[in-house]
């Protein structure tokens, strides 16, 4: 059975899921225009074979290597990742996050039979805060892998806790990391907004394939990406604003408006959308929306949940108690109309930013009922913590 599309130079590359799947050992997500993801095992050629550096990974066959000057930029851009790491804002507001936090920690518990006895990985330790929930839960040793500055901390965190004997912190790149043995489980907390902002998943995809033994356990081992339109109840008084400069100084602005409309779209914007925003039941794949009722679409919004092994989850709808994630809005040129069961039909395209693979360049298309598709592209770029 064959899915998955995206175009083969989207985020990841899709596979056919082929019979014998692994289920537990896989990592599935989706995107609206679905997706299934990656598939598990290590034994996948196609993934395997092309993925053992951040820019290859993203590269489709027909994709020219880039040359020395691109290198340099993708170099670049990943320092300035790393460096944003070594700042302690980041880590407060991800420790700050109970609802992330506690996920990750009920899930290790949850699973401590598995995890007794255990080599792990934490790719990406940051604080060392997964590490040593996975030697709460048993784990034999863990190697906390973190390339940023802030690893010295992780450091100090292993030893105020009295886990050096079962801690290894290593200051790489995990890319860069050779491990004395394979992996029994794989710990990460790689999702940014929009599930795939700052693409961190290939380097969890590059220690599993390569390190992470047949039967392995991933912590998340599921992903799922999910697209809603919404409506912006403050969209109309910002755009009012400009009609409201007559009153002020006696000077007309009305053309403002669109070039208003144009700039609120072409960025992207995190922000908490509240659930009564939400104009139809979110979808996970290629999308087909039969709208609630009538009202105004802005745009279209996205989250993700990821799961667990034992059936833990980590939501960021914005059903749920809110995290550090909210929500991704992605604004329409011209926000339209609706009554109930109007239909919105139309797909969402993610690939990394050709030079700077921590950015994302998102597609929308959308279509009302039988009337004209509409596509808007985005750059998301400037949503670093
Ligand atoms: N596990 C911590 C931090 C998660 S944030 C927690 O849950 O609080 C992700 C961390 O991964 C950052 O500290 C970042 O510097 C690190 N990271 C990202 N890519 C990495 C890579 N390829 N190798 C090692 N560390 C990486």
């Amino acid at each position: 059975m064959m899915f998955f599309i995206v175009d083969c130079r989207s985020y990841i590359c899709f596979w056919p899921m082929e019979t014998g799947f692994f289920w537990m050992q896989a990592l599935w997500v989706w995107t609206a225009v679905v997706c299934v993801l990656m598939e598990l095992v290590h034994s996948f050629g196609r993934v395997t074979g092309y993925m053992s550096s951040q820019e290859s990974f993203w590269r489709t066959e027909d994709e020219k290597p880039p040359g020395e000057e691109a290198d340099r930029k993708r170099q670049r851009h990943d320092c300035s990742y790393f460096k944003s790491y070594a700042d302690i804002g980041v880590h407060e507001e991800m420790l700050s996050d109970t609802v992330r936090t506690n996920a990750y920690r009920y899930a290790i518990f949850k699973n401590y039979e598995r995890l007794r006895g255990s080599v792990v990985a934490d790719v990406g330790a940051g604080t060392g805060i997964l590490s040593v929930f996975c030697v709460q839960a048993g784990a034999k040793k863990v190697y906390a892998i973190e390339a940023s500055d802030i690893a010295g901390q992780t450091e100090a965190v292993v030893n105020e806790n009295k886990m050096a004997e079962r801690i290894d912190v290593i200051h790489n790149a995990v890319e860069s990391v050779k491990f004395p043995e394979q992996l029994d489980v794989i710990v990460s907390e790689w999702m940014g907004y929009c599930l795939f902002y700052e693409s961190m998943l290939p380097s969890v995809i590059h220690c599993r394939d390569r390190w992470l033994k047949q039967g392995g356990l991933m912590f998340p081992s599921t992903a799922t990406l999910y697209i809603a339109p919404f409506y912006d109840a403050e969209y109309d008084n910002r755009l009012e604003f400009w009609s409201e400069i007559r009153s002020v100084y006696k000077l007309s602005m009305e053309s403002m408006k669109s070039y208003a409309k144009q700039s609120i779209a072409k960025q992207v914007h995190v922000n908490t959308i509240p659930p009564e925003a939400i104009q139809a039941h979110a979808q996970k794949g290629e999308f087909r929306f039969e709208c609630f009722g009538r009202t105004q679409v802005h745009g279209f919004c996205t989250w993700f949940d990821v799961g667990f092994p034992e059936g833990v989850t980590l939501t960021t709808s914005p059903y749920a108690e809110e995290t550090h994630w909210s929500q991704t809005a992605f604004y329409v040129d011209e926000p339209f109309p609706v009554d109930q069961e109007v239909c919105i039909s139309g797909s969402i395209h993610i690939r990394p930013h050709r030079e700077a693979s921590r950015f994302l360049d998102i597609s929308i298309t959308h279509q009302v009922n039988n009337g004209p598709k509409h596509t808007r592209k985005h750059l998301m770029n400037d949503c670093f913590v």
